[in-house]
């Protein structure tokens, strides 16, 4: 038996509030409570019902206005009052959103919960600026990192060394401060310093920007370029790709869904 409301811990997407799932918004709409970290976007905030309660935990670079303990908290106490709640985390809730900690919680404690995966950034911010992480006969596999930890510390079980041997694309997240350790740990490590590499801030936003660099220059093109969080860093031959696949700039863009997104 579960007690009182649920939470639904849902994806917000890459960036553009767009890109949220039809699940995913229909549970915002529906929401009493709507919990959400900084990377999610004003208008999905602004999707909730008139009468949510809106709670920012503000999480960004580990760093969070409320610690995870006192979410968890929040998050029970406020189904356990018998609310609709949301937890919305940008991209997906379990790619380093601390989901499944969240979620642990939520079981132990009884409280009825679902998950509603979202395009994770590591896969849809690349795919909007590109960048394709697997390619026929280019690229078989992908491997999502974390860059948030110094790699020469190896505190997080990162093979960099096996990463730097492979021959897939790597996508590092949160590795903006960490890119000149990463970049020459891959070079150490066996990557050829010529391998395409890209830089992608506010991926699928209005202010998105993108630097492509080989990789040994990649750290010195990102800083002069000065991108800023959010960004991530793909290292691959899929780069290369990119020339091929970006459309013309004077397509006519579609017109916008936002209408969809307003409140129920
Ligand atoms: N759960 C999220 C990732 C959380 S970690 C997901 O699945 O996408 C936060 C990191 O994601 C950021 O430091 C950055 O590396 C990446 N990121 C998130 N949104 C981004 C965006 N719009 N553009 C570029 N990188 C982004």
């Amino acid at each position: 038996m579960t007690i009182g409301g649920r939470v639904s811990l849902v994806g917000a997407g890459p960036g553009d509030p767009e890109l949220i799932t039809v699940r995913g918004l229909d549970r915002v709409r529906s929401a009493d409570v709507l919990v959400y970290d900084r990377l999610v976007s004003q208008e999905l905030v602004d999707a909730a019902p008139m009468h949510a309660e809106r709670v920012y935990v503000g999480k960004s670079a580990g760093c969070a206005a409320l610690n995870q303990r006192a979410i968890e908290e929040l998050l029970i106490d406020r189904a356990r009052s018998g609310h609709q709640v949301v937890r919305l985390k940008g991209g997906d809730p379990f790619v380093f959103g601390r989901g499944g900690e969240e979620v642990a919680a939520l079981v132990a404690a009884g409280i009825a919960v679902e998950v509603v995966p979202g395009v994770t950034s590591a896969v849809g911010v690349t795919a909007s600026a590109g960048i394709p992480v697997t390619h026929r006969r280019v690229s078989s596999s992908v491997t999502i990192v974390t860059g948030h930890e110094d790699p020469d510390k190896n505190r997080f079980d990162i093979d960099w060394d096996w990463l730097a041997a492979s021959r897939g694309t790597v996508v590092i997240l949160m590795g903006l401060r960490q890119l000149p350790t990463i970049c020459a740990r891959l070079i150490a490590g066996g990557r050829s310093p010529e391998t395409p590499a890209a830089g992608i801030a506010n991926g699928t936003l209005p202010g998105e920007r993108v630097v492509t660099a080989p990789l040994s220059e990649l750290a010195d093109a990102v800083s002069a370029a000065e991108l800023e969080a959010p960004a991530l860093v793909v290292v691959g031959e899929v780069v290369a790709l990119r020339e091929r696949l970006t459309p013309a700039q004077d397509v006519e863009p579609l017109p916008a869904l936002l209408s969809w997104l307003a409140p129920a």
